[in-house]
């Protein structure tokens, strides 16, 4: 057959068309990248140590009760006014966290919290399945931070649960068994969240045991130590998990009710609470003075692990950034 001539070149299979074409998926292409993220964290745990008062954490001149965490300030941020400026008990101090809002929740495990919290809001705008996302708890009644009432939250979104002998309304454990479940649970799974309850502090400062109170405040701290080094040696965790130490409320003053034994009020005792923080978008060696709340907690949370928790009340915690 005879080529026709005068035929127009096909443009389209030309050394330029293709270069034109490659420059315009590439850019196509780019436009759909997740964005860079503006912090290195990638994975957070948050370690509650139940009920241990300021005055034997950090408010101890000598920090003889918190060794390991007094050391590690080297590569970390701690806030020396940090409150819990509202509900002074376990669930409700939990679920302010967690939630970003002061909800006031029944402390012994018959309500969930009215808002999402943290780990709803992280696991639905990024789609992540429930195994990196947990509750690990040495009280059972925790297991009530697994989900909320809201009607368009109910029931999804839920984090994976590891609360007490063996869920709610199964009785606590002990912490030993908490950190032991914690190791297995992060080493068998890619954790991306978890918020961790360490009982012993409140339990022995209910039964008026001043030395367990103590030697509990000591074991915790050699569990936050371990857990650091365990984070620090795992390459998926190592320089990109950010670990925040809190307690859910304080005890009750010297000299005021009770003293160490109950808690519950606004006094100072109760409300003056813990924030320690390690991870690389944290100052180091740095005593932060700025005064925040438990509620905060969660805003700095999304922050870093960049999602909006719009139900939060809380603000975020911009002064302890290296940023
Ligand atoms: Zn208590
Ligand atoms: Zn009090």
């Amino acid at each position: 057959m005879k080529k026709l001539k005068n035929k127009a070149p096909n443009i389209f299979n030309t050394p330029i068309a293709f270069f034109f074409m490659a420059i315009f998926l590439f850019y196509g292409g780019c436009k759909k990248d997740v964005p860079v993220p503006n912090y290195k964290t990638q994975n957070i745990f948050i370690l509650v140590v139940d009920g241990a008062r300021f005055t034997e954490t950090w408010g101890e001149p000598t920090h003889q009760y918190i060794p390991h965490r007094s050391a590690l300030l080297q590569q970390g941020v701690f806030c020396s006014k940090f409150y819990n400026n509202a509900f002074t008990a376990t669930c409700p101090g939990h679920d302010a966290m967690c939630t970003g809002v002061y909800e006031n929740i029944n402390n012994t495990g018959i309500q969930y919290p009215t808002n999402p919290s943290i780990f709803q809001y992280w696991m639905k705008t990024f789609d992540r399945p429930c195994s990196e996302a947990w509750i690990v708890s040495t009280k059972d009644k925790l297991e009530v931070l697994s989900d909320c009432v809201a009607p368009e939250w109910r029931g999804t979104y839920r984090p994976s649960t590891d609360c007490g002998v063996n869920g709610l309304f199964t009785g606590y454990r002990e912490d030993s068994t908490t950190f032991k479940n914690l190791k297995s649970i992060t080493t068998n799974n890619h954790v991306r969240m978890a918020i961790v309850n360490f009982k012993q502090p409140d339990v022995a400062g209910h039964l008026g045991d001043s030395a367990a109170y103590l030697q509990g405040i000591l074991d915790t701290d050699d569990y936050i130590f371990q857990f650091w080094n365990f984070l620090q040696s795992n390459p998926f965790y190592k320089d990109k998990t950010t670990l925040i130490i809190t307690n859910d409320h304080g005890r009750h003053s010297a000299g005021h009710l009770d003293g160490f034994i109950s808690h519950g009020d606004l006094c100072e005792g109760c409300k003056h609470i813990e924030f320690f923080a390690l991870g690389p978008d944290f100052k180091q060696n740095y005593t932060c003075a700025t005064p925040y709340e438990q509620i905060d907690i969660a805003s700095t949370v999304a922050e870093l692990m960049g999602f909006k928790v719009p139900t939060s009340n809380g603000k975020v915690m911009k002064d302890i950034f290296r940023n």
